[in-house]
């Protein structure tokens, strides 16, 4: 196994350099030119009100964007179109994130061009794999049970923001169990690690994940969701919704949300979930809503404290950092763990 990791590892690393030195280092000098302003800025009330605004108008916007693509005909979340979706979101994220840093530790971008290669690895196996398997489950199952289940329960006499929210909490009550089922269970964890073993937050590794983590979901949660007949449209706009959260829970900008760390997954409540410590990390399962975690008693915000910025897996400094690394990696726990105890005992690294 190790050979074949190793082999695979080599052939690519030229990708994992080819993203450091060409599209990595010349967006780094461009944003580099942003700190004398994040300086500047510094205890202003101009400081002050952008960290107020910028989440709610993203959301607003985002809603409203969604809405109108809509009304052009978009119902489908295509390939082409994440992608566009996600290069205008970095477009205008990493230079805020430069702008209003949470922490500098987290501006170190070397772990970059895996996460990308992580992001065409999933959405390639999401949209051919996944995505036609869980189809194929959901309509089967709903066949068999009973295609009227359901058909009466959409509140769709609501305002059509409103039904957003009430998609997206629904979605997320069945991901709140799954995620907290992957923290609890060791043999799950083994998958979830892969998104846990960042060590700093920022706009792009929400998409950090292994790809096997999303095959067991569809069986769990996509099939109670199917009886949820939500409208198309409905359904658009909370995907765009949930990506736009996405971006916002694993942001490196220090933004302030008030209110909205008690509804929605926020920065600030998810740097808490992604802590070395055990009790703080067993925390904040919610993806795109919070009040799942308050309801279940799983929340972790301490009134009067801010999260640290020191964050990945615990006592394992040998977790793998590649892309074939991580891939494996759910594959190689064991061996991963056990040399991960010899080097803690030998007094870490
Ligand atoms: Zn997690
Ligand atoms: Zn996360």
């Amino acid at each position: 196994m190790k050979r074949i990791e190793s082999m695979l590892d080599n052939l690519f690393r030229p990708l994992e350099f080819i993203g450091h030195r060409f599209i990595l280092a010349p967006f780094r000098a461009l944003l580099k030119k942003i700190d004398p302003l994040a300086e500047a800025i510094e205890g202003t009330w101009l400081k002050k009100s952008l960290q107020v605004t910028i989440f709610p108008l993203f959301m607003i916007l985002t809603v409203w964007v969604g809405f109108k693509l809509v009304e052009g005909g978009y119902t489908i979340r295509t390939f082409g179109g994440t992608i566009v979706m996600f290069l205008i979101m970095g477009f205008i994220f990493a230079p805020l994130e430069r702008l209003l840093p949470f922490s500098k530790k987290w501006q170190n971008d070397e772990d970059m061009p895996v996460d990308v290669l992580l992001f065409f690895g999933n959405k390639v196996w999401g949209d051919y794999i996944n995505k036609p398997l869980q189809l194929a489950t959901i309509s089967l199952v709903v066949q068999k049970i009973s295609p009227e289940i359901g058909r009466d329960l959409w509140p769709g006499f609501l305002h059509p923001a409103l039904q957003v929210f009430v998609l997206l909490s629904v979605n997320d009550f069945f991901r709140y169990w799954y995620h907290r089922w992957m923290h609890e269970n060791e043999f799950m964890w083994r998958w979830h690690a892969v998104h846990h073993s960042s060590e700093r937050l920022y706009w792009f590794n929400g998409t950090r994940s292994h790809p096997l983590e999303g095959l067991v979901s569809n069986f769990l949660w996509a099939i109670p969701l199917a009886f949820v007949k939500a409208p198309v449209e409905i359904v658009f706009v909370t995907g765009l919704l949930g990506r736009t959260i996405g971006r916002f829970q694993h942001t490196n900008m220090d933004v302030i949300l008030g209110p909205f760390d008690y509804i929605f997954s926020s920065p600030k409540n998810h740097r808490y979930h992604h802590s070395k410590k055990i009790e703080e990390g067993n925390s904040n399962y919610g993806g795109d809503v919070i009040f799942w975690d308050l309801l279940f008693g799983t929340f972790h915000m301490p009134r009067g404290q801010q999260p640290g910025d020191d964050i990945g897996i615990d006592q394992m400094p040998n977790y793998p950092k590649t892309f074939i690394g991580l891939m494996l990696a759910p594959f190689t726990y064991g061996r991963i763990k056990k040399e991960a105890k010899k080097i803690m005992e030998k007094g870490g690294s």
